[in-house]
């Protein structure tokens, strides 16, 4: 994710001093093979951990397996060392956020409990293309309240995808994120966004969970997009630990997260955090929808 203030400022900001505006780079054909090929690998990753998330283990033990599969299929964690103008660097492979817990938490010795949840945000690089996936997953057995804020962070981020579309508006995105999380009163995080993403992880444009339709910045084919709605049980107000890095909800509320990297192109968008499995048993949906 992207602080919408900070780090998206010194992006823009970069990008006005050389270009004049916020440049966009829309993605070869070579490129979307790279950034296929490194969405697969961290959809793995993101699966091999929803597996390992239970009672009694720890966030340590599920950063270790992250950085362990990142490293072993020959990418770099993206994460770790990030170091965003004026911050401490980043320490771990994966952001681990637990409940109150927004986004960047950091991973520690404390035994998830049944009733926990936790939102699980994870980059790596490959052949110098960044995929970046996250996903928030009950631990044991959690309330109809928090399972209801974790479905719905999810619909929320389906229709943001389905809103990305070639002459569209970045404006469209958020508009269809904020509209379904509004009908259930949840707080939208504003202080934190969506990117677009590429050869660096936060790349132009900005991508709010919130917005009108028809505004912003006009949605072209080959643009690479890292979605993700953050979702608060109560406020949308944010505040960050002393740690630097970790960023919970100022009332101590729950909060959920589900991010895909994906690709516009002139069918549709395409999502790229999938891993095989997960893309045939998608394309085998299409097919039947068609039959039918
Ligand atoms: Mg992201």
């Amino acid at each position: 994710m992207i602080r919408d203030s900070a780090i998206g400022g010194v992006i823009s900001g970069l990008s006005q001093v050389f270009f004049g505006k916020r440049m966009i780079i829309a993605k070869s054909q070579k490129d979307l093979e790279k950034m296929r090929a490194v969405g697969e690998l961290i959809a793995e990753v993101r699966e091999e951990l929803r597996m390992l998330a239970a009672p009694g283990v720890t966030t340590l033990e599920l950063n270790a397996a992250a950085e362990k599969m990142m490293r072993d299929a020959g990418s770099i964690p993206t994460f770790i060392g990030y170091k965003p103008h004026g911050m401490v660097a980043f320490p771990f492979a994966i952001c681990a956020s637990v409940n109150e817990q927004i986004v960047h938490g950091f991973s520690n010795d404390r035994e998830l409990r049944d009733g926990d949840i936790i939102s699980l945000d994870m980059a790596c690089t490959l052949n110098g293309f960044v995929g970046d996936t996250a996903m928030t997953l009950p631990i044991g057995t959690v309330s109809d309240e928090l399972k209801q804020l974790i479905r719905v962070t999810e619909e929320c981020l389906a229709l943001g995808i389905e809103a990305s579309r070639v002459n569209g508006r970045v404006g469209d995105i958020g508009w269809s994120i904020q509209q379904h999380a509004e009908k259930y009163g949840y707080g939208i995080v504003r202080d934190y966004t969506g990117h677009g993403i590429g050869r660096s992880m936060h790349e132009a444009p900005q991508i709010p969970n919130h917005g009108r339709q028809g505004t912003k910045e006009k949605i072209r084919a080959g643009y690479c997009f890292a979605i993700e709605p953050m979702l608060n049980l109560g406020t949308a107000e944010t505040k960050t630990l002393e740690d630097k890095w970790t960023v919970v909800t100022k009332d101590g509320k729950a909060s959920a997260h589900a991010e895909h990297t994906i690709a516009v192109t002139p069918d549709g968008p395409e999502i790229l955090t999938l891993t095989k499995g997960q893309k045939r048993a998608l394309n085998a949906d299409k097919a039947e929808t068609v039959a039918a």
